[in-house]
């Protein structure tokens, strides 16, 4: 770490020493500023589509003009610490996830330094806010007939508090200034797909989206990373305003205390739980490593289609979510290097072509979440005011929430994933899609208190991956409802119980037969295998309409399954306490 801040202060410091004849840079009507914007889904230099315009209208504008581009983030106080709360009381960001946020935006003002730019970082304030005062600062230097134009330019996003964000900082901008949005994050372009104005035709379901799509569209190589461009993004003269200083020391790099969170927050973001799949380290450098230690060094990539639903262990699938939620890769290099893997290695097979598949769906959560905006986050989703939107509102009984949070249903499955999430920040797609139907469809609980627990702890949230699938998840996109049978899951994808045996300690000497339904055991057999229901471990929670030994998932059971977890909402969780969300309000 030492290393580390001392390469970065002497990057840094070389930077400002450069300029420091220079106090103040001189601006006229015809400078223009343009201040790039990195937010939350963009923290790379690869492949990224915002970035590649600022450089654009950089060397665009520079014939005629002093053009400047200066890159910024901002730490906003309304996402981070523990006063930033969600409206179902939840930390918007949990102290892993600011982690490996800090880690992803100091690597990316790394890599700029080292190309001749920099970062300006700022915490404490909101964008707009932050915004609001460098352009005061800069502006005042000059002679207010003087001032340069203003341009921000960032990654297009679509839901709300991200487009508010957007709306804020036009708001404080003097009326000749511009906020422009670049599309990006996708593998597949906006503009290139078959579906019309604001996606109005975009089917309400993933496949007919796949097939048109794969049909139709080509997935483009990824955009170059601007090299001499970066370098002439600070005044060329090597002018660095002293307002601007301030935001590059590595000593204002704010720490996790000084985003808001307290000493227990901090100790459990630099915990590592060594039972977790894998250390997660912020940042473009440590993303592309991973791609290629996955696809290339592991030679995972061939038997991704079959590993995929494992639950132990850093490979069975890829662990890219954590960066591709925060932009350090881009899914068009993913794409890329899974087509260099099948030209080099000479194979070509059904998993090379699964992880672009799976890309495939990460996109659709995004263009589904464009075209239905904040009814994402509506108790009904996108059933709201349709003839479909269900009669009976979700229930709300936090004891029986927090048993779900605490991993404490006496469903092992449920409880070892859950207990995974909080104790690592992960929890692998089997997992998240079992504990998601178990609290939505078995206890009938308003979903959206599940996608904002997971919002909270997950190390890879991302708004439209999370949000898109509670949502899917509880029945609300008007899909099919998938109703999981958590024992028959637990038995096809943890045959032998290690999985849950890794998680909870406490049926460690549970043999295979009770391990993934403990209740079964007689009073004689608890105390044979030292676990005591009840006391050691939880009785199961009663589930309103407990699974009838179905099929899980299998698809000959989604249509039995379809649209039961709408009607079948009266059964017997408790009603004690119980209170529903009924408006449609976005409540996120
Ligand atoms: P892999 O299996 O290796 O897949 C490769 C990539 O494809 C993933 O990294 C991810 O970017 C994408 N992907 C795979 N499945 C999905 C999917 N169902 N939806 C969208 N993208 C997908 N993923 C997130 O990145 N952030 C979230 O906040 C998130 N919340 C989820 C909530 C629920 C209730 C469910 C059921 C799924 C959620 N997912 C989310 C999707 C998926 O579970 C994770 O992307 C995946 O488990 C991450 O592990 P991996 O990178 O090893 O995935």
């Amino acid at each position: 770490v030492a290393a580390f801040y001392l390469s970065l202060f002497m990057i840094a410091s070389t930077s400002v020493k450069k300029v420091r004849g220079l106090a103040t840079m001189t601006t006229s009507p015809n400078t223009k500023i343009i201040l790039h914007w990195f937010r939350h889904g963009d923290l790379r230099l690869h492949d990224n589509p915002a970035l590649v315009h600022s450089c654009k209208k950089l060397s665009a504008a520079s014939k005629q003009s002093d053009t400047y581009v200066i890159p910024f983030f901002c730490f906003d106080p309304k996402a981070f610490g523990n006063d930033a709360k969600s409206d179902f009381g939840n930390l918007k960001c949990g102290p892993r996830r600011a982690k490996f946020i800090t880690e992803a935006v100091k690597d990316l003002q790394q890599n700029l330094v080292k190309k001749g730019s920099g970062l300006l970082v700022s915490h404490g304030q909101e964008p707009h806010e932050f915004v609001s005062k460098l352009v005061k600062d800069l502006s005042s230097e000059s002679n207010p007939s003087q001032n340069p134009q203003w341009t921000i330019v960032c990654q297009e996003e679509v839901l709300k508090e991200e487009t508010e964000a957007v709306r804020s900082m036009q708001s404080i901008l003097p009326p000749s200034a511009k906020v422009q949005t670049v599309w990006g994050s996708t593998m597949y372009e906006l503009e290139d797909l078959p579906f019309g104005e604001a996606l109005g035709d975009l089917p309400n379901t993933f496949t007919p989206f796949r097939n048109k799509v794969e049909k139709k569209c080509e997935i483009s190589p990824p955009l170059p990373t601007p090299s001499k461009e970066l370098k002439a993004f600070f005044p060329s003269d090597g002018t660095l305003l002293k307002s601007m200083e301030q935001y590059m020391k590595p000593e204002a790099f704010p720490s996790l205390k000084q985003l808001g969170y307290n000493e227990a927050s901090v100790k459990e973001a630099s915990t590592v739980d060594p039972r977790g799949v894998m250390e997660f380290i912020g940042g473009e450098t440590a993303a592309l490593a991973r791609v290629e230690d996955y696809i290339f060094t592991k030679d995972r990539l061939k038997i991704y289609f079959d590993t995929r639903n494992g639950m132990l262990g850093a490979d069975y699938s890829t662990k890219f979510s954590p960066w591709l939620a925060f932009g350090c890769v881009s899914p068009r290099w993913i794409a890329k290097e899974c087509r260099r893997y099948e030209q080099e290695r000479g194979i070509q097979n059904k998993s090379t072509y699964w992880v672009v598949f799976e890309l495939l769906w990460r996109d659709y959560c995004k263009f589904f979440c464009l075209k239905h905006g904040n009814r994402v986050f509506y108790p009904n989703g996108i059933l709201s005011g349709t003839q479909q939107q269900p009669q009976t509102p979700w229930k709300v009984y936090q004891p029986v929430l927090d048993c779900w949070k605490e991993g404490k249903t006496g469903y092992p499955l449920v409880d070892a994933n859950m207990r995974e999430m909080r104790a690592t920040g992960f929890m692998s797609n089997r997992g998240r899609q079992n504990v998601c139907s178990f609290l939505c469809l078995d206890l009938q609980q308003d979903w959206r208190h599940g996608g904002d627990f997971f919002e909270t702890h997950l190390l890879d949230y991302d708004v439209y991956s999370n949000w898109y699938n509670w949502c899917a998840g509880a029945g609300m996109t008007g899909g099919r409802v998938n109703r999981f049978n958590i024992v028959k899951q637990s038995k096809d994808y943890d045959q032998h119980g290690d999985y849950v045996r890794h998680w909870l300690p406490e049926l460690k000497d549970v043999p295979n037969q009770f391990i993934h339904e403990p209740w079964k055991m007689s009073q004689f057999q608890q105390r044979e295998f030292g676990v005591s229901l009840g006391v050691d471990y939880p009785h199961r929670i009663q589930t309103a309409a407990p699974p009838s030994g179905g099929r899980g998932d299998d698809p000959s059971n989604q249509k039995r399954n379809r649209g039961r977890g709408r009607t079948n909402r009266q059964g017997n969780t408790g009603n004690k306490g119980e209170s529903s969300r009924k408006t449609n309000s976005n409540n996120r």
